[in-house]
């Protein structure tokens, strides 16, 4: 078997403060990358790509915050599905109001920057800076091809931009746009947390960090975890393309940018 010939699929479920849920893989299998949708709507999400929760090897968690772990004992326990976090992150879970059963059978461990096999996922979690218990990113390898993906965090560090760098596929924040941050409804409390470095990338650092360290391997830039109040789809997107076009290597009909839907599924991206 050729394992650089099969397909890759990657969908979005969701992406944002109301719920982060993503899959890759393909027909036959797949991982998580976060459970911050009921079981109910990962499962129907699934259904509509023709899988079932039987399909999914693991699930990954990136840190401990409601929007990426809510439905994380419906799927874990009660499907039996294994879920991979950092010690922090599984404490964590345990702690937040929102998970009403621990988890216990399908509860599983992982250290930053030790990579684990899955069959053939080669998954390896790198640390971020956010205001959670821990945080990660992860290195996602399939079919000869690299995802990286990195949510919720303040500032790309040294791990994630190498990462980030050697990927083929990017997930990576743009939370929000500056100017409809500082002139939104949030408390000035509100807006200093985010922009915090424990807090949320915005359109511009992430559009800086592409422009900086532009690689000519990347096919997809994928924008996630978009803010409902402080930013739009055509803002992230265009705020990141200004930046990026900065780059004379960048050219603009060899890489796509694309901002994930907040509240629906992405279309399912075969690659
Ligand atoms: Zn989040
Ligand atoms: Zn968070």
């Amino acid at each position: 078997m050729d394992l650089f010939n099969k397909q890759i699929w990657f969908q979005s479920f969701g992406s944002g403060s109301s719920g982060n849920c993503y899959f890759i893989g393909n027909q036959e299998h797949g991982i998580l990358i976060d459970a911050g949708l009921s079981a109910r709507t990962t499962r129907k999400n699934l259904k509509n790509m023709g899988l079932d929760v039987k399909n999914i090897r693991a699930i990954f968690i990136t840190h401990d915050h409601t929007d990426h772990i809510k439905g994380v004992v419906g799927l874990g326990e009660h499907f039996l599905i294994p879920v991979f976090a950092t010690p922090q992150t599984h404490t964590g879970i345990e702690n937040n109001y929102s998970v009403v059963r621990t988890l216990d059978r399908s509860k599983r461990f992982l250290n930053k920057e030790q990579s684990i096999n899955i069959e053939d996922f080669r998954i390896t979690a790198f640390p971020v800076l956010h205001d959670s218990a821990d945080s990660v990113g992860y290195c996602i390898e399939f079919c000869g091809k690299i995802f990286t993906f990195a949510t919720d965090l303040g500032v790309i560090g040294n791990d994630a931009a190498k990462y980030l760098q050697s990927a083929d596929y990017i997930i990576l924040e743009a939370n929000y746009d500056n100017e409809m941050l500082r002139n939104g409804t949030y408390t000035l409390a509100l807006q200093n947390r985010i922009r915090a470095n424990t807090g949320h990338l915005s359109n511009e650092q992430t559009g800086v960090f592409l422009a900086e360290n532009f690689s000519q391997k990347w096919q997809k830039i994928f924008l996630c975890h978009l803010s409902e109040e402080n930013n739009t789809k055509e803002l992230a997107v265009q705020t990141v393309r200004e930046w990026l076009l900065k780059n004379n290597k960048f050219k603009e009909n060899e890489v796509e940018i694309v901002a994930l839907n907040r509240k629906s599924p992405s279309k399912l991206y075969v690659f």
